[in-house]
């Protein structure tokens, strides 16, 4: 498998300007639930490292949602986030829990 096989989920493509359901219901599926965080994304297979702590989806998703999130607030979407979801949404590039995978030996 190379990394040419993991592409943007089709639902973003399709998309055009997405839905700040869609967007959540995206970054859900694309990003873990709960530490300890898998090695791969569990919808598109992307392997999480720290140079790529993001799936492509999920780095697409990430920007989008954090921009219109009080949108998002507002419908009550992202209360479907788990704490793990919210914190990778809504934290420091480099607290994603996705980016310290690589640091599991410590
Ligand atoms: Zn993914």
């Amino acid at each position: 498998m190379t990394t040419d096989a993991v592409r943007l989920d089709n639902r973003l493509r399709e998309a055009g300007f997405p839905s700040v359901a869609l967007l959540v219901r995206l970054w859900t599926e694309h990003t873990p639930p709960a530490l300890p965080v898998p090695e791969r994304c569990r919808t598109c297979g992307h392997f999480y490292s720290a140079e790529a702590p993001l799936c492509p989806t999920a780095a697409v998703v990430r920007p989008l949602l954090r921009r219109r999130r009080f949108e998002a607030d507002t419908h009550g979407n992202l209360s479907r986030l788990t704490t793990n979801q919210t914190d990778d949404l809504l934290c420091a590039p480099k607290h994603l829990s996705t980016a310290l995978t690589w640091r599991k030996d410590f």
